[in-house]
């Protein structure tokens, strides 16, 4: 097929989502945005030199900070890491790599730690860019997020709502697609619920496409037996974008950023806190960076981010919710409680419950099961305080890829969204079986 086709083809499925906002709607259709993900998949494998030499040409901003492969033996190990300020992104046998600011190479070597290789993030950002400038960006960015949500509530208006659970730094909502056949907006329900949120994390695009892709599926598929019966007997929360200000921000030059915090401007200039350490449970302990200028800074206080403040008010309201995954990436995992500590959790019945749902989760997703604190201890996470504070079954996925970055690391193309979303599917329509009594799971 000649360039032009697909391109012809590519922009009108793409566009059937926005078009579908202009009356008569439509509620844009899940094989379509598959579709629509494949073809700018092959149209942006043609056209990769006028990418690259756009990205080489645009505006940089300066980056400290350097891809790094450090030896540790441990999980013990990995978690003195962490606490330099060092992000760990992949562990193998006796070494992690991870991302360091240049601050963090002289606490490494204080600590007695050795630095195998180190890159400047912005060669390697340029070396391996896989995909995808905003002109072929088949990810969803925030605003076209927002038209398939509305566009979802509007075409299921009796069983679907949209509203925002507070605003982040920079004043964007973080909006909730709500499916719930009794209740509308933030009104409470005796109902158990389940929520999906992504993006945490800015870089990690393919975490909001995991949880958006799932409402689309769910509402096109909503008379099928199953489906129906969780939309009627269940409360189901989908928040694709936690941290849209630095998802925004991580695309906004036509060149990855890598960046991973929110986007709050520190007192001393340093930009961001991470959000997935910014909750009040263990906050700021073991694996936590008190650095402002590391990717893992875990804030001044608990809770001192607008974001992760709306994702409490909002836990804490709705207190009929038992069930949570938080979508980040990448390694393949499926992670449990607890990640602050090396202890299992205590209680041996809910312990259970954790494991054989994670097992199961991970056998239809072909991911792994870990409990998270096995990778190294870190505090302050989503999921650590959602079952530490509510007793909600809290999971941390890790997506594709697996690892090593010739895989693509953050930005594995839009090639892998199709195949990730189907099995996520499978996982997320497993957890609201169990929804109801999550520990049913392990009997
Ligand atoms: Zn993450």
């Amino acid at each position: 097929m000649s360039k032009f086709f697909l391109t012809t083809v590519a922009f009108f499925l793409y566009s059937l989502p926005l078009a579908a906002q202009s009356s008569p709607v439509r509620s844009p259709a899940f094989e379509q945005l598959l579709k629509s993900v494949e073809h700018k998949y092959i149209e942006a494998a043609n056209i990769p030199v006028p990418r690259l030499a756009k990205d080489a040409a645009s505006g940089d901003v300066k980056d400290d900070r350097y891809w790094v492969s450090v030896w540790a033996a441990d999980k013990y190990e990995r978690t003195k890491i962490l606490e330099t300020g060092v992000d760990i992104i992949e562990i193998g046998d006796n070494k992690i790599s991870g991302i360091a600011h240049k601050n963090t190479l002289p606490i490494l070597s204080e600590k007695g730690f050795v630095v195998e290789d180190k890159i400047p993030l912005s060669s390697y950002i340029t070396t391996f860019l896989k995909d995808f400038p905003p002109e072929d960006a088949a990810y969803h960015n925030y605003d076209e997020m927002i038209a398939v949500l509305k566009s979802l509530a509007e075409n299921n208006s009796d069983i679907a709502s949209l509203y925002s659970i507070g605003k982040t730094v920079e004043g964007r909502e973080i909006w909730n697609l709500r499916i719930n056949s009794s209740v509308k907006g933030d009104a409470k329900t005796d109902k158990p619920g389940a929520v999906f949120m992504g993006e945490h994390h800015a870089r990690e695009h393919l975490s909001v496409e995991v949880p958006l892709l799932f409402a689309v599926w769910l509402l096109e598929n909503r008379n099928r037996e199953d489906v129906r019966n969780y939309i009627y007997t269940l409360d189901i929360h989908i928040l694709p974008m936690i941290n849209p200000d630095g998802a925004e921000y991580d695309i906004s030059t036509g060149k990855y950023k890598w960046h991973r915090k929110n986007m709050r401007k520190n007192p001393d200039g340093n930009i961001g806190v991470d959000l997935n350490r910014n909750y009040d449970f263990r906050w700021g302990g073991a694996g936590a960076s008190h650095y402002t200028y590391s990717d893992t800074y875990c804030g001044p206080s608990a809770f001192s981010e607008p974001e992760s403040q709306a994702v409490k008010r909002f836990m804490e309201k709705h207190r009929n919710i038992t069930t949570l995954i938080s979508y980040h990436t990448y390694s393949e995992l499926v992670l449990y409680p607890w990640g602050g500590i090396y202890e299992p959790v205590e209680n041996e019945q809910d312990r259970k419950a954790f494991i054989a749902m994670a097992k199961k989760m991970a056998q239809l997703t072909g991911y792994t099961a870990k409990q998270s604190s096995d990778l190294y201890a870190a505090t302050g996470d989503t999921c650590d305080w959602a079952y530490g504070e509510l007793g909600t079954f809290a999971f941390t996925f890790e997506l594709s890829p697996k690892g090593g970055w010739y895989s693509g690391g953050f930005y594995p193309g839009p090639g892998v969204i199709e195949n990730t979303v189907k099995k996520n599917i499978d996982a997320a329509m497993y957890l609201m079986s169990v929804t109801a009594d999550p520990h049913s799971a392990a009997k």
